[in-house]
């Protein structure tokens, strides 16, 4: 294997190129990127990014151009992929076309939008860094704002607009926040941060139409009400960005489909990060996360397959997410299917953790304002450790706690 092809330079990909170099690949490797900028890291976007004292010249960059040149890659910005020829192993970007023995996809997602909005002033989605300084420049004007969707990214706009006085109404078609994530039950307890806080949620209410002229004026919504708004976040989730592989005889299905070993089933071709359906052993199940932890573990394993095919290692993970509303950290690990949530802690407090169980296994915990615990329910999780044992373990640690 002498040539490398990554595609899409952002967490996933970079980490692709990071490790073959760190496992001493000493062939040639080629990143295309659509986006213009290097390589930047997503999740402060909605996040800090959107503090009104936030540092209007931060770097997101996860490595500066020297620090790019350190990894002796071609770059190929600013021009999205086009074609994956997989009979000539060749990828076309800008008209040229790249040969690979060796090729990893890593083209992310992409915000889904409401149809209709396209072009409308005011109207944004929060996916990348050009996104979230308009959507910054909004906040920055005083903007009465409007989330549709009280996922994580909306819901993280919500704070950081909170967080400079400024109104606020999410939107949410379901009962509760985040209920594919983490359930209804948890999901109850998240939307009490918001009411808390001082936003207007609104569940089990859909959008009707987005009206204005130009510039966006109001939000009508399902139950008849209407919302005046300068500035509307749409935060309805997002869809793998597969549409180049189109016709590539790539499986797509919600994604690149993967075996356990991150292989696209075509000589030479794997995929990682937001973009990539696998089959995750662990739980049995195929899989596709929107999360950074493991688009950085695929960056790094996908490329590891992709050049050493013979000694291809399954990708095995506990999913792990976090998301920052107001001053709660919110984590998860594992699976939110559960026959039994159990809730310890200082509920009252907003410092506490939920056992997910299947079953009689744990499978899934979700931590408020708990750091330090998270990483040891995922352990657990890893060691299929029966549902009996981790609530013992749980409450011990909460003992511990008040002691
Ligand atoms: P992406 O980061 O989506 O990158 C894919 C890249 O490929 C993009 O640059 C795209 O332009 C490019 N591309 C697309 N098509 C092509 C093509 N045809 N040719 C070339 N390039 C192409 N996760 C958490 O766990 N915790 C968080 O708090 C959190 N917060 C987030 C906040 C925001 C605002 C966003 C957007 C995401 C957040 N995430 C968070 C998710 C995390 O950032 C993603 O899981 C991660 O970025 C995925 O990395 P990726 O490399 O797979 O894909």
């Amino acid at each position: 294997t002498s040539r490398l092809v990554v595609v899409g330079a952002s967490l996933a990909g970079l980490k692709a190129v990071e490790t073959a170099r760190k496992i001493g690949f000493d062939g040639t490797i080629t990143l295309i990127g659509a986006e213009d900028h290097l390589p930047y890291d997503r999740p402060p976007l909605s996040k800090a990014f959107l503090d009104a004292d936030a540092d209007q010249q931060a770097d997101l960059a996860y490595r500066d151009l020297d620090g790019l040149k350190e990894l002796d890659v071609e770059l190929v910005l600013g021009s999205p992929a086009t074609r994956l020829d997989v009979e000539r192993q060749a990828i076309t970007a800008d008209g040229t076309c790249f040969e690979y023995d060796a090729a990893v996809l890593a083209t992310g997602a992409q915000a889904r939008t409401l149809p209709g909005t396209e072009g409308m002033a005011g109207v944004h989605t929060l996916r990348t860094l050009d996104d979230a300084r308009a959507v910054r420049a909004a906040l920055d004007a005083g903007a009465r704002t409007v989330v549709i969707g009280a996922g994580f990214i909306g819901s993280e706009v919500a704070s950081g607009a909170r967080k400079r006085g400024l109104d606020v109404t999410v939107v949410e078609a379901l009962p509760t926040p985040l209920i594919r994530a983490i359930g209804e039950q948890m999901g109850e307890t998240c939307s009490a941060l918001h009411t808390a806080n001082g936003t207007d949620l609104r569940c089990g209410t859909s959008v009707e139409a987005i009206e204005g002229g130009v510039a966006v004026e109001r939000v009508r919504l399902s139950d008849g009400s209407v919302l005046a708004a300068d500035l509307v976040v749409v935060g309805v989730g997002a869809v793998p960005a597969t549409a180049w592989l189109e016709g590539s005889g790539l499986e797509l299905d919600n994604g690149i489909v993967c075996d356990n070993t991150l292989w696209t089933g075509v000589p030479g071709v794997y995929a990682a990060g937001d973009v990539c359906r696998w089959r995750n052993g662990l739980f049995d199940r195929s899989m596709r996360l929107e999360h950074w932890t493991s688009a950085s573990e695929q960056g790094a394993l996908a490329v590891r397959n992709a050049l050493d095919p013979d000694a291809a290692k399954p990708y095995s993970t506990v999913p792990y997410f976090w998301s920052d509303w107001y001053d709660t950290r919110i984590q998860f690990v594992g699976v939110p299917d559960a026959d039994e949530i159990d809730v310890v802690g200082d509920v009252a407090g907003g410092s506490v953790v939920a056992l997910y169980r299947s079953g009689d296994r744990l499978v899934g915990a979700l931590a408020l304002n708990r750091r330090s615990d998270i990483m040891k329910y995922r352990a657990l999780i890893l060691k299929a450790t029966p549902w009996a044992t981790a609530l013992d373990f749980a409450r011990e640690r909460e003992m511990k706690r008040q002691r």
